[in-house]
């Protein structure tokens, strides 16, 4: 009878998860990947999603499909609700099945992040957060929705209440959202609408921070920011959102009605802290040694938005790079424990630089020394964001859709989808809920 081979289960198939599976290609090993969706999601673009430029499906592939052609890996798709150290199993939960263990000799946990409300919850109901396809979709109906609504309201000393959009959180995702937004009031708006009069449309950024993008340099942050406002976008720095509700947010006492508030601020880890019983950073990360495994157990790897990592006396941030890489070395490690081989020196993070776009044409890029801000920091932005799009199909869908819309202007899907009928409105001014077709 021939031997078992070691069995490595990857939970999560995002950035750090799908790197990890691929390094694995040639193991000998049983690779299984667990996912709660059945694709892998180019988050980076989500905005593009929100925002119509872009179809969900030119930002998404199906995990099955990646992995095709690597006949030591198999997908499931399930939902992980705990790991059992002692047991050696992850815990599986799908339609019809509970907590189903399934084993593993080596276990590399890669469950990403979710929005973080700082403990208001509340706030979650009225300001929906931007993390997977569905959220995006949501806002993209959101946003869409405000428009016809202004479209179909005869009173235009109303349009303004009704074309407001705050954005909460001026990180890369809500500096790239606000541009966007303002891309669309002033293009699309402008041609396919009769009553909008885009110059009312008001897009507030607001942070507590005193910058925009504060992990980029203080030149760059301050380019986006006069990005921003020539694009019309009000930035609110060092202000505080005390209160979101469906009729707007409260601002340092002052009251901003909005039908359409977006949450682009904090982050929280998945909880696999809490699953291991591990020793976890402020934020709920779980502190990982500089192999990537959690002390006390070196078959068992955290990797991602989860885990928590120092560098040179700082966290390493949440970005893809540092999944991609953490999850590849993981892999490496486990391949060369199974084959016999020298460990690898301990992880260490290649900082390849980060990017945010700040409407059309106009990009910052910060790697090492070099600071850049403008149209060539857009076009190494778009350069970078095809390369690492999952398949290729998807490289030449999304280069071509760019191409369109930067020349006509035109997005790539105006659609409002609603899938559980006729969509609840309300106005700022009349918060109760009326059904949309009465
Ligand atoms: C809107 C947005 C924009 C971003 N823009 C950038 C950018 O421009 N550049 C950049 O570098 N980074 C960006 N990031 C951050 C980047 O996407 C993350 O750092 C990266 O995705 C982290 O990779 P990960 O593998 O840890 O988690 P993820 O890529 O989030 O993958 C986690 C996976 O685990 C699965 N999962 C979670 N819980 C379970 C469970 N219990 N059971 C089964 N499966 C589970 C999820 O379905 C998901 O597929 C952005 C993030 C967002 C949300």
């Amino acid at each position: 009878m021939s031997e078992r081979l070691p069995v490595v289960v990857i939970v999560g198939g995002g950035f750090g998860g799908l790197a990890a599976a691929k390094a694995l290609n040639s193991t000998p090993a049983d690779v299984v990947l667990i996912d709660r969706t059945n694709h892998h999601l180019f988050q980076p673009l989500l905005y593009q999603v929100a925002t119509s430029v872009l179809t969900p499906g030119q930002i998404g592939s199906p995990l099955r499909g990646i992995l095709r052609n690597q006949k030591n890996t198999t997908v499931l798709l399930g939902e992980v609700t705990g790991v059992d150290k002692n047991e050696k199993c992850v815990l599986v939960s799908d339609a019809d099945r509970v907590n189903v263990p399934v084993h593993y000799d080596y276990l590399i946990l890669a469950t990403g992040a979710t929005h973080s409300y700082f403990g208001h919850d509340d706030f979650r109901k009225s300001a929906p957060g931007l993390k997977g396809l569905a959220d995006a979709v949501a806002i993209r109906n959101k946003i869409l929705g405000a428009f016809e609504q202004a479209e179909a309201e005869e009173d235009p000393s109303r349009h303004r209440d009704l074309l407001t959009f705050v954005l909460v959180g001026a990180g890369p995702t809500g500096v790239e959202m606000a541009g966007a937004i303002a891309t669309l009031v002033r293009n699309t708006v402008r041609s396919e609408f009769r009553r909008i009069d885009p110059s009312l449309a008001r897009i507030v950024l607001i942070d507590h921070s005193p910058r925009v993008l504060g992990t980029f340099s203080e030149g760059l942050s301050s380019a986006a920011k006069d990005r921003l406002a020539a694009l019309g976008v009000e930035v609110l720095l060092g202000r505080n959102v005390e209160h979101v509700d469906r009729a707007g947010v409260i601002v340092d006492g002052e009251r901003i009605l909005s039908n359409t508030v977006i949450w682009t601020a904090g982050v929280a880890p998945s909880p696999v802290a809490r699953w291991l019983n591990a020793e976890s950073d402020h934020g709920g990360r779980v502190r990982v040694q500089s192999d990537l495994t959690v002390p006390g157990h070196p078959e068992i790897f955290v990797v991602g938005d989860t885990a928590s990592l120092d560098q040179d006396g700082k966290p390493l941030a949440g970005v893809a790079q540092v999944a991609m890489q953490q999850g590849r070395y993981a892999s490496r490690l486990i391949a060369r424990r199974i084959t016999g081989k020298r460990a690898p020196r301990p992880f260490r993070y290649f900082d390849k630089g980060t990017m945010a776009v700040v409407g059309k044409g106009f990009a910052v890029l910060q790697s090492g020394r070099v600071h850049i801000s403008g149209i060539v920091a857009w076009l190494a932005w778009a350069a970078v964001h095809i390369q690492f799009l999952g398949q290729s199909n998807l490289r030449v869908s999304v280069f071509l859709q760019w191409v369109w819309t930067y020349l006509s202007g035109q997005r790539g899907s105006w659609l409002i989808v609603n899938h559980h009928g006729p969509e609840l409105v309300r106005t700022p001014e009349a918060p109760d809920l009326v059904h949309a077709d009465k």
